[in-house]
């Protein structure tokens, strides 16, 4: 029943072209049917041979009967080419139907959803779960059909030889089908399941790791790094090696049995003969003995088949999951932000899976134009706060305002035209600087994108760079360090020229001149517009309007730089040490 659903939903992707998939599997049965021919050939051949022994110069029909042999076998190979060809067409194109819905979904969630799910794990789903889809729909099927026609041309054989013996070559394909129904069956395909979740987890770590290569650098940290990696290929390692000994012993006996028809049928042939083994009777056990391994081929198809069958069943259920996904929703009566201010009223925001609130019940208002500035421990829910405002998640409790609007009434548009995100890792694509910049406002004159350049301090970049502007980010031998990937970043944030920026300032500088012109950059950035700061360094936060300083989801303390001091409190106490930091870090130096 899951199954049929599995396809029916499979057809709806494939549109017009199901009929192609319908025709493989006539097309694909026929051949099955027309594979089984040559073996009558084959056996009329034998049976002359042993009827003119020892005159073989009397055998008429031998070459003529060879002949139809290998034409019946070519032609059952070019029918099922042909219904490959079929199959592959409506395939492709359902998979690559599945991609584009899935993408277009992944598209319209909020960031928050990729940020929390993986993206390695999101690329797994989309591509690996679309391409399970395609072995099944291009070869399974078909190979379906064929399988179910090979057993009807074999009971039809099997009247026309010796029933006796048709009924013992089929015994050992019961027991198969058997052992396999016990290895595909419902707690296997739990199993699956965990297989596919044990992989899914691995890749997710695998990409995660890739990425923070080069934070681990920079931190100077080793093993402990790999432990989440190296976590994920235990699980799965023990997994796998547990699975596998499980599937040893049934394994085993599908083998004997669909490999070990001819030797029941040699030694059970004789007790049915009786010792009465007339030249009839062992004609039409050769028959049987030469038409066995035809069983084995298909139930290994068969075989296979039914794993990929659950691996398709799993599949499905991950495309659907993700579809399931709801995006944010539109505001039933949108409103337009007044001004640019941005506020908090009480706001709470839990993640999914979490048991603690990641911020709790927050109020503060950055009035239009000011620059406030993020402080505290890490965890303090300073990126959390940060990404509420773009809506990247929306609040469980309490109101996030921009222009005096909850930003759930704001038209999602509007919203993101009002607010720039500027990471602390900014993600560039592989494309040319300009490119890259341009993604804020495609429509952009050269002179808005080179100016943007400039007041983002990237002019030295550039001129680095062997082909500037054109340069593609990412291809051989160019690299830009974490600081320059930023300052394109907000390159980009000045072009869209949104009146409110939310900045994550990068930690991880390659040297000071690097972090000083992605501080000027940042200056550029704050004229004129509302900032919501996430600051690392305390220098970079003194001459903030005002600061807040985050601690276990609240604002523990806020004030200007001056205030701050004067409460010696949780600010000051940074402040103390981040000044002692600096000056042992220059007293190292020299
Ligand atoms: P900060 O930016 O101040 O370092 P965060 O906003 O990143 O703090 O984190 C606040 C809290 O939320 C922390 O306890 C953190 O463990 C938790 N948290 C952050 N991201 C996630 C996530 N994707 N899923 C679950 N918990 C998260």
């Amino acid at each position: 029943m899951k199954r049929k659903d599995n396809f029916s939903e499979l057809m709806g992707y494939a549109g017009k072209h199901r009929f192609l998939t319908y025709a493989s599997w006539v097309l694909s049965a026929l051949s099955a049917l027309l594979a089984l021919v040559p073996f009558v050939y084959i056996w009329l051949i034998v049976r002359e041979v042993i009827r003119v022994n020892p005159d073989f110069s009397q055998a008429s029909g031998i070459v003529k009967n060879g002949w139809m042999a290998v034409l019946f076998a070519l032609l059952s190979m070019l029918v099922y080419f042909a219904a490959l060809m079929c199959s592959h067409l409506s395939a492709f194109r359902i998979a690559g139907n599945i991609r584009k819905r899935a993408m277009a979904h992944v598209a319209a969630l909020p960031l928050g959803f990729t940020e929390e799910m993986g993206s390695g794990r999101v690329r797994r789903i989309v591509n690996e779960s679309s391409t399970a889809t395609e072995t099944y729909l291009a070869h399974q099927l078909p190979d379906l059909a064929g399988a179910i026609a090979t057993p009807i041309g074999m009971l039809a054989l099997l009247f026309a030889f010796d029933w006796r013996l048709g009924l013992l070559c089929l015994l050992p394909s019961v027991a198969a089908f058997c052992i396999m129904a016990k290895m595909t069956g419902k707690s296997m395909a739990e199993k699956m399941r965990q297989y596919q979740g044990a992989l899914e987890d691995m890749n997710n770590e695998a990409v995660e790791y890739v990425r923070g290569i080069p934070v681990v650098k920079t931190f100077g940290q080793t093993v402990f790094s790999f432990k989440r990696f190296k976590g994920s290929i235990d699980r799965y390692n023990t997994w796998v090696v547990a699975y596998t000994k499980q599937l040893m012993k049934p394994m085993l006996w599908f083998t004997t049995a669909i490999n070990g028809a001819f030797a029941l049928l040699v030694a059970a042939g004789l007790v049915v003969a009786r010792g009465d083994v007339t030249p009839e009777f062992l004609l039409d056990l050769i028959f049987y003995i030469i038409f066995t391994p035809v069983i084995s081929v298909t139930l290994n198809k068969v075989m296979y088949m039914s794993e990929n069958g659950l691996i398709v069943d799993d599949a499905m259920r991950r495309i659907r999951s993700l579809l399931e996904i709801r995006p944010l929703p539109e505001p039933a009566s949108p409103r337009l932000p007044k001004d640019n201010s941005v506020e908090f009223d009480e706001v709470r925001f839990r993640y999914r899976n979490a048991s603690e609130d990641a911020v709790k019940g927050v109020s503060f208002r950055a009035e239009p134009g000011q620059t406030v500035a993020f402080v505290g421990p890490s965890g303090g829910g300073k990126t959390t706060a940060a990404g509420l405002i773009s809506r990247f998640w929306d609040a469980s409790g309490g109101a996030v305002k921009v222009g005096g609007e909850n930003v759930r009434d704001i038209p999602k548009e509007t919203l993101m035209r009002t607010v720039s995100y500027v990471f602390q890792d900014s993600k560039l694509l592989k494309a040319s600087v300009r490119e890259n910049v341009k993604l804020a406002r495609p429509e952009a004159t050269e002179r808005e994108v080179l100016a943007a350049l400039h007041d983002a301090q990237c002019d030295d970049i550039v001129a680095k760079l062997p082909r500037g502007i054109d340069t593609v980010i990412g291809a051989k031998g160019v690299y830009l360090s974490g600081g320059e990937r930023q300052r394109i970043a907000i390159a980009r944030a000045l072009l869209k020229n949104a009146p409110i920026v939310v900045l994550d300032e990068a930690t991880a500088f390659a040297d000071p001149e690097n972090e000083a012109a992605v501080q000027r950059a940042f200056e550029r950035l704050s004229e004129g517009r509302t900032v919501i700061m996430i600051a690392h360094r305390l220098t970079t936060v003194r001459h903030a309007d005002r600061i807040f300083v985050w601690q276990e989801g609240q604002i523990a303390e806020s004030g200007t730089h001056e205030e701050l001091l004067e409460q010696k409190g949780l600010y000051e106490k940074m402040w103390r040490d981040y000044q002692t930091s600096v000056s042992w870090k220059v007293g190292g130096e020299s």
